[in-house]
């Protein structure tokens, strides 16, 4: 998962470039990269597993100078990266999720290609993307010829002598946005990043859709793809609240999850609280709608700590989980409490730094209401870091079955007494008195998008569209992988 940020300008644009990086931090915790262009390319690159982008770039923008540039936060490999191709140089970053990317190294590899960076050992996403582009005729067609032959997603921009090409996965799971300022162009994942810097929206991109920005304006270069299968846990968690996608915006989406979960609740709690951050906003509807005080029994301790989730060691991830969410006994003590969470994903967190620091402070009961339902297949278009076994349902359905079982359709049947079973047993697990997890269907209505064009796979474990899966499988695209259940 990154997100990016291009801009193209007729002056210096660094400080609207870095502003408009920065405000993608929340999507990644390994690596930050800034390119700009004057006469030629000039990029940065720094590792901020440990540190904000602001602090590590701050010291080196009066250095930086360009009417055009590209950045990146990216929760996986050094970015951007310059090129030298038969296209002239071309500074390059991505978003998104290869899952095919060694067999497509492989290939280039056997017909004397080369990689000249890796992390850990695996393949630069972003180096193996510039490769598919470059054995295009042009750029336009490079990209589209990437985009046929990668299994995942990947969102990108390009920043060329040009301008800035943006182009957006063909299928649409991570979304792109282009603004106009005074004649200056940018192109965001995140629109919370134009809010403040004065920008007003000109066009959210449609799936596989290429623009060229540059002091000219915006030029399209392609015929988009007409169906969207747009992630649909950018509203429910990783998305910033102030930003909107395809127009819909994450707070008031939230919001709408919260009442969901509040209608037929028949808890009646003296606290109705998130957990922080993306949990609030789910209480907060959750207590408008039933009128439980909303109240904050744990507080995020904000200054130096990330996200819990994207760090990619566990040990990482748990330091990180018992040390940012402090407890406020005054409010826990003697309460029976609704907490609202985005999601449960393994629940160990939950379980071993929440659920248990809540209990020590005198707790009378813990009700966890969640927005997501339950996560039955691990993502393969954005987020590298689950697997299936980790998954809450899976373990709770291997410890029903007694073993691991391929054909999960029962446990995805909401009224059905297998689900009742996975939630009974996940709710021991966690050691909560009850929990709840809003409805399918209930969660396509707070998005408001046709279910047609939300990427569904984490719940049903297959394309929302048969001519996707068909065009994928024809194609190598998103869905050319088949999904065993
Ligand atoms: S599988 Fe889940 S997390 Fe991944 S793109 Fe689809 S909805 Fe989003």
């Amino acid at each position: 998962m990154s997100g990016i940020f291009g801009m193209a300008s007729h002056k210096d644009c660094v400080e609207t470039l870095f502003h408009g990086t920065d405000y993608h931090s929340h999507l990644g915790t390994q690596f930050a990269g800034l390119s700009v262009w004057s006469n030629a390319l000039k990029s940065k690159i720094h590792d901020i597993s440990w540190t904000q982008f602001k602090s590590k770039f701050f010291e080196e923008i009066p250095n930086l100078k360009g009417t055009m540039g590209i950045g990146v936060i990216s929760d996986s490999h050094p970015q951007p990266l310059n090129i030298n191709s038969k296209f002239g140089h071309f500074s390059i970053c991505t978003n998104g999720f290869i899952e095919n990317d060694h067999e497509l190294a492989d290939e280039m590899l056997a017909s004397g290609g080369t990689f000249s960076d890796s992390v850990n050992e695996k393949i630069n996403m972003t180096e193996l993307v510039a490769k598919l582009v470059c054995k295009g005729e042009t750029l336009t067609d490079g990209i589209e010829y990437m985009f046929s032959k990668i299994s995942g997603s990947c969102s990108l921009l390009v920043l060329t002598a040009e301008g800035v090409y943006a182009a957006r996965d063909r299928w649409g799971y991570s979304p792109l946005v282009v603004a106009e300022r005074n004649g200056e162009w940018a192109v965001t994942t995140e629109t919370t990043a134009f809010l403040n810097q004065g920008f007003t929206i000109k066009k959210f991109l449609s799936p596989g859709e290429i623009v060229l920005l540059n002091s000219s304006g915006m030029t399209g270069k392609n015929i988009p793809e007409k169906q969207n299968q747009i992630c649909s846990f950018l509203w429910i968690y990783t998305g910033f609240p102030a930003s909107s996608y395809e127009g819909i915006n994450v707070e008031v989406v939230r919001e709408r999850s919260g009442r969901n979960l509040a209608k037929g609740d028949d808890i009646k709690a003296d606290v109705a609280a998130g957990i922080p951050d993306s949990g609030t906003t789910h209480a907060i509807g959750y207590a408008m709608e039933s009128q439980t005080p909303f109240r904050r029994p744990l507080v995020k301790y904000t200054p130096g700590f990330d996200r819990s989730y994207t760090p990619p060691a566990q040990s990482t991830r748990d330091l990180i989980a018992r040390l940012k969410l402090v407890p406020i006994r005054d409010i826990i003590n003697g309460n029976k409490i609704v907490f609202c969470d985005d999601s449960i994903v393994r629940g160990t967190q939950l379980k071993n730094y929440t659920v248990q620091k809540v209990w020590e402070n005198g707790a009378k009961e813990i009700h966890l209401r969640i927005a997501c339902p339950p996560l039955m297949f691990p993502c393969k278009y954005n987020y590298s870091t689950r697997t299936r076994a980790e998954l809450a349902t899976r373990r709770a359905i291997k410890a029903l079955e007694g073993q691991e079982v391929q054909d999960v359709t029962p446990y995805m049947d909401e009224e059905g007494p297998k689900f009742k079973s996975m939630v009974n047993w996940i709710t021991k697990e966690l050691n909560v008195t009850s929990i709840k997890f809003q409805k399918l269907s209930d969660m396509i209505d707070a998005i408001g998008l046709p279910k047609e064009n939300l990427c569904l796979y984490c719940w049903k474990g297959e394309c929302p569209s048969k001519k996707n899966q068909a065009d994928g499988e024809k194609a190598g695209g998103c869905c050319a992988k088949t999904v065993a259940i």
